[in-house]
């Protein structure tokens, strides 16, 4: 080896490595050679075991790493002077967790594995140099990685908030034919002809059977864009809690009895009155109803329950839950059922009943329930061993809301 190329070793190494000494720089030089490749070469196969380390002493090298199928390959960083490559699979003796492709032309310092093993045993200060390098990197990967949520999640609450306008503006637009449409269906109505024909009867109720449920589903499209605003404020009143289970179990009684589900209220005599706003927590507990009514087999039963309870920062709040015998629901959906128009498996299973079993609807119910539980400073969830349509282990939905919420 030459004088010149020893030396140009060595000072590569020196940058690499800070504080080596000159015969650990030299025994280091001696174990490495200086290769040359033309751009666009691999260096390393991400997931293949390989065997040498590199330090680029010119050129640029991209380190990529394969996301996702649909997302692709994503480039890390970009490799200059004096970087390492490759060391860490070395270290824990595992494949390439990237792919390494020179972007110019370069020339790499290569040291195979045994040397490299060895040189570590031999050199702490080498050892210390490549966990400092290699914590630095996490560092810097965490940094990027942080980022990187941080700007998906801007993108992302931008097209939620152009999602949440779509369907305000498609209710608004829906609402105003639908008015119309129930108007001149009512004027139909009572013409003698139509009174007094029973079949022109029956298709007159169908019509507006039918214009009544989009009138609900519309209206609940924009509940959602109302409660998911930032800007709602609470329109507080005293809500007595044990009444408003009562008149909604009550509404739902004919709906339930045509099923022969069983209504039933288990209600704490201390349930608090809560100074929340009476529509939205309406609302609320309509949705959970119709849910559990709506998952749950003919002949099966719903459960009503209030009770006082302490929340976080000793606030006194109430519980109510809304217990079913119905399909249940499997943990990875728990959370996710009460995102906007999220439904547990196909749409195809849609019908268009509201208390028909497994009936489904547009996905809102839930994101309604959350939605008026955050506006409250309370919270909403769920519980269910599971889905079973054989057995029904039921699930338990629960909306916990303050007393006095904060921003009433
Ligand atoms: P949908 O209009 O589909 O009922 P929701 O937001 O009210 O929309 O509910 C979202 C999904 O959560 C439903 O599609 C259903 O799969 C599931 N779900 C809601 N309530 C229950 C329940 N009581 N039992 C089982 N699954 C439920």
């Amino acid at each position: 080896m030459s004088e010149t190329q020893l030396f140009d070793k060595i000072s590569l190494l020196r940058l690499a490595f800070s504080g080596l000494a000159d015969d650990e720089l030299q025994e280091m030089a001696v174990l490495t050679q200086i290769c040359t490749y033309p751009p666009g070469s691999v260096l390393c196969h991400e997931g293949a075991y390989e065997d040498t380390f590199y330090i680029v002493a010119e050129g640029n090298a991209a380190i990529s790493k394969k996301i996702s199928a649909e997302d692709g390959e994503r480039i890390l960083r970009i490799a200059g002077k004096g970087d390492l490559i490759g060391e860490m699979a070395l270290i824990q003796n595992v494949p390439r967790s990237a792919t390494v492709r020179t972007t110019t032309d370069c020339a790499m310092l290569e040291m195979d594995k045994g040397d490299f093993e060895t040189m570590l045993r031999r050199s702490p200060s080498m050892a210390i140099n490549i966990i400092r390098i290699t914590l630095d990197r996490m560092r810097e990967n965490d940094q990027t990685a942080i980022k990187d949520l941080q700007n998906t999640n801007k993108v992302l609450r931008q097209l939620d908030r152009n999602k949440l306008e779509f369907i305000q503006v498609a209710a608004h637009e829906l609402r105003t034919p639908l008015t119309v449409l129930k108007g001149y269906a009512n004027v139909l109505r009572s013409f003698p002809e139509i009174k007094e024909n029973t079949a022109l009867g029956e298709v007159m109720d169908g019509i507006n059977k039918g214009a009544d449920r989009m009138h609900e589903v519309v209206n609940t499209m924009l509940d959602v864009t109302r409660i998911d605003s930032e800007t709602l404020k609470l329109r507080a009143a005293p809500v007595p809690i044990k009444r408003v289970i009562i008149d909604i179990a009550h509404d739902f009684s004919k709906a339930a009895a045509e099923r022969r589900i069983e209504i039933t209220l288990e209600q704490d005599a201390e349930t608090p009155n809560v100074n929340g706003d009476p529509t939205l927590i309406q609302k609320a507990l309509y949705h959970l109803i119709v849910n559990a009514i709506k998952y749950t087999p003919d002949g099966g039963k719903v459960i009503l329950c209030s009770r006082p309870i302490t929340m976080d920062h000793n606030m006194p709040g109430v519980e109510i839950s809304v217990k079913d015998s119905g399909i249940g629901l499997d943990a990875e959906h728990h959370e996710l059922v009460f995102e906007k128009f999220y439904q547990v498996g196909g749409v195809a299973i849609h019908s268009s009943g509201k208390t028909t079993f497994k009936g489904g609807g547009p996905g809102l119910g839930l994101a309604i329930v959350r939605g008026v539980a955050r506006t409250h400073g309370g919270k909403a969830w769920v519980e269910s061993s599971g889905h079973d349509e054989g057995n029904f282990p039921g699930s338990i939905f629960y909306l916990q809301l303050p007393v006095d919420p904060p921003n009433s």
